[in-house]
């Protein structure tokens, strides 16, 4: 692989389309990937630091809303005057027309939302912008075009309404507003996908009658999250597994069939969170060896044979609702993102709260976001810079919103 040296002593691997950038460095405007973060930064060891965020903060008092994802470090939800998670956030964001700032300490997509759903004078600002998302990034607005047209070619485009998971881009988002679909969070994953079905029923019937449509006709593209797709399919509609066929952007066609297409009721896009897709079947058979009386309990992100063997399975709310109600004494071994299982663990220590997963499982890039990037963000708005502004153009704002508000528009 070609290399390019910097700054003589590190090496990045040449740009292509799989290659992941050294964080923060260089602009990748094409995907979620990071770009620079200029100014300089606080040292992480500055005895300081919270003191200096607090100053800076009670300064910009309301001018300054901030909002901390369930996944970002302790250090940086101290500061969060609302955490949640990432839909939960924009509409907080939404509900605060007054604060002229609004810093998402979360990544970059979820920084997107909070600016569509946000008024045209508010700034939505991201701490580092090399905080993305790797889902979100295993579709970008090419490959879903091509998919598309994938689609098309096959005869089925007309049957298919696409649903989008919040942790896409905006441009995804875009996409599925402009094809007539959804946006869906993991707390209503379920009720997006009935309502899709309705839809393509209509869709169905109609391409029929003009000779189209197929055998599994009235079809679901889920973007980009294979698992949620594929559990919330075959979990809470009762699809069967046979039904549901992963189309993969880096093979021709997706590396399906035309027939493959016109056969299946749910066409999954083949992305997958890189901390939920760690835990595997071993992980919970471990846990259960190990911590007897466990209780499992794991995100829909999760692949399928982990979600079938938890015990509950349930959204980043659900799981902290399922803790607060949890009897003293139980145990729980919980499958997602390690800083939130670690405040839980804390939250509760009347109950036993143990990772599901023996190895370190944080979200890398949510962990970009630490209290120097803070810091930095907030003193630089106290002297009148306003950095690492999230802007989406409006023609993809004006489509993303129609799939957003479809969302806020489910029965
Ligand atoms: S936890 Fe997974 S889905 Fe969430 S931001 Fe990190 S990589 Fe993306």
């Amino acid at each position: 692989m070609t290399t390019t040296p910097l700054n003589g002593t590190l090496a990045e691997p040449a740009p292509t389309p799989l290659a992941l950038l050294l964080l923060g460095r260089e602009a990748d405007t094409a995907s979620e990937r990071g770009v620079d973060c200029p100014g300089d930064l606080p040292a992480a060891s500055d005895p300081d630091l919270v003191a200096r965020a607090r100053a800076a903060k009670a300064a910009l008092g309301d001018r300054v809303f901030i909002l901390g994802h369930h996944y970002q470090r302790d250090e940086v939800i101290e500061f969060a005057d609302v955490t949640g998670d990432s839909f939960k956030l924009a509409r907080d964001a939404a509900d605060r027309p007054d604060a002229e700032f609004i810093v998402f300490c979360g990544v970059h997509f979820m920084a997107e939302s909070a600016d569509i759903l946000t008024s045209a004078d508010q700034r939505v600002i991201l701490p580092d912008l090399a905080a993305g998302c790797s889902m979100a990034d295993m579709a970008t607005a090419e490959q879903v075009a091509e998919c598309w047209d994938v689609l098309t070619d096959a005869g089925v485009a007309d049957t298919v309404v696409p649903v989008a998971y919040m942790n896409s881009s905006a441009d995804i988002k875009a996409f599925t507003g402009r094809h007539g679909g959804t946006i869906c969070t993991s707390s209503n994953a379920e009720r997006a996908l009935t309502w899709a079905f309705e839809q393509t029923a209509g869709a169905a019937r109609s391409a029929s009658d003009k000779g189209g449509g197929g055998r599994g006709a009235g079809k679901v593209l889920f973007l980009p999250d294979q698992h949620l797709g594929r559990n919330t399919a075959v979990r809470d509609l009762g699809i069967s597994p046979d039904e549901c066929v992963v189309y993969n952007p880096h093979k021709p066609h997706g590396g399906l069939t035309a027939e493959q297409l016109r056969d299946a009721k749910m066409i999954l896009w083949r992305g997958h969170c890189s901390v939920h897709g760690r835990f595997s079947l071993d992980s919970v058979n471990e846990v259960r060896e190990r911590v007897p009386g466990v209780t499992v309990l794991v995100h829909p992100e999760c692949k399928h044979e982990v979600v079938e063997a938890a015990d509950l399975v349930g959204s980043t709310e659900y799981i902290i609702r399922a803790l607060d109600a949890a009897e003293p004494g139980s145990t729980w071994a919980i499958g997602t993102e390690l800083n939130l299982v670690r405040r839980l663990a804390k939250a509760h220590p009347d109950k036993e709260v143990v990772f599901l997963d023996r190895t370190v499982c944080f979200c890398s890039t949510m962990n970009r976001i630490d209290l120097p990037h803070l810091v930095w963000t907030l003193e630089s708005l106290v002297e009148g810079r306003v950095p690492n502004v999230i802007t989406v153009d409006p023609e993809t704002e004006k489509f993303a919103k129609l799939a957003l508000d479809q969302m806020l528009a489910l029965p």
